[in-house]
């Protein structure tokens, strides 16, 4: 399966000019290149390469830059012809189809402009390119996007993508190709319980608490977003140091996700997550703040556990996780006294005791065989 995943770049005002002179130096050349196709009457990529390559890299584009752009117009003459037997411009003799095959196609200042791994290196734990320019490469651009998209991306990018400019704003258009894995039958399910103390504790008892991600994941909110808008050295050096913290909370995410996604693949099993909209309603995180904080992160690790447990054919389920650390996992009785205090769980029905998280992590798994049940009952039925 193909996509294309859409990331915003947020180059420094320096670098915004130089990839603002290099569409333009590339729109330029493709009307130079369309001219002739159209003149010439080659509009196919190898003739009109012949008749414009020499010219289009004389103007300051590399070689690939060069390629792009005559095949970017050899395309843009396809993709017109396709539309005219198409009928998409009206029949033939209106003035519309007229007009379009009168004149040469005529690129804007600002058209979107291909870059393939020549010309375009990325790097995600860092969330930067490097990108090709006129004036030389641009190092170290940053860019954001949704955290499963970025997933995405740096699992499945394969080929070119196109450098776009749309209100001002920058973006990179990828395309990721995604492997379809077929989805085993779960026999039975890890729970997994996310927390502050515990980053993620699962059914089975494992307890995976990422040292020194805590304050990470304290000082990252916004922050992006504050920094990229000043080019000051002393914000340009917080930014290099929040961006290997990020790194390292991704680090520390995808080696936790990696693990529970292995277990669960070793042991024939899914994977039953917390609904994240739910953890807004947890009773254990008291202060509201606490959720702003730590919530891109949860995010963040559901979603890689998501994305790796779909790589591997491991299904995956989302839960309500309201009252899971209350609940008794051995006998169901829900009571606010059973948690005596952060780290101990202890029924005051049945009198089972176990680590807090390990517990919740046990009502997370049994609700995920639950939810199964009912999502899938319609196949057993089959
Ligand atoms: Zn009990």
């Amino acid at each position: 399966m193909k996509l294309v995943v859409q990331v915003r770049l947020l180059p420094t005002p320096k670098q915004a000019a130089a990839l603002e002179a290099t569409l333009r130096a590339c729109n330029d050349a493709a009307n130079f290149a369309s001219v002739t196709a159209f003149t010439t009457g080659d509009r196919r990529e190898y003739a009109l390469r012949k008749h414009t390559y020499r010219e289009v890299k004389a103007r300051g584009l590399g070689a690939q830059a060069a390629q792009h752009v005559i095949k970017k117009v050899a395309d843009a003459y396809t993709t017109l012809k396709a539309g005219i037997r198409a009928g998409n411009l009206g029949p033939q003799g209106c003035a519309r189809r007229i007009r379009a095959e009168s004149k040469p196609i005529a690129f804007r200042a600002d058209a979107a402009q291909p870059f393939d791994d020549r010309c375009l290196s990325w790097d995600h734990t860092a969330a930067t390119v490097s990108i090709w320019s006129t004036t030389g490469w641009l190092k170290n651009v940053a860019f954001i996007g949704s955290p499963g998209q970025l997933q995405t991306l740096a699992v499945c990018r394969k080929g070119e993508s196109d450098l776009v400019c749309r209100d001002g704003m920058w973006f990179l258009y990828a395309t990721c190709e995604i492997p379809d894995v077929p989805v085993t039958a779960p026999d039975g399910f890890v729970g997994v319980d996310l927390g502050i103390a515990n980053i993620a504790t699962t059914s089975d008892g494992a307890r995976h608490c990422g040292k020194g991600l805590n304050a990470v994941r304290h000082r990252n909110r916004e922050l992006r977003r504050r920094l990229q808008a000043k080019a000051t050295t002393s914000a340009k050096r917080l930014l290099k140091k929040r961006r290997r913290e990020a790194r390292f909370a991704a680090d520390t995410n995808h080696t936790i996700a990696k693990r529970i996604v292995a277990e669960a693949e070793r042991t024939g099993r899914g994977i039953a997550l917390e609904d994240l909209g739910g953890i807004r309603d947890r009773v254990r995180l008291r202060k509201p703040q606490r959720v702003t904080l730590h919530s891109w992160s949860f995010h963040q690790l559901g979603s890689f556990i998501a994305y790796k447990a779909a790589r591997h054919g491991v299904a995956v389920i989302r839960v309500d996780p309201a009252y899971t650390s209350q609940t008794c996992s051995a006998c169901g009785h829900v009571d606010k006294a059973n948690r005596t205090d952060q780290a101990t769980f202890s029924c005051t029905s049945c009198g089972f005791a176990e680590h807090a998280d390990v517990n919740a992590a046990r009502n997370i798994a049994s609700r995920g065989v639950a939810g199964w049940a009912v999502s899938h009952a319609a196949d057993d039925a089959a």
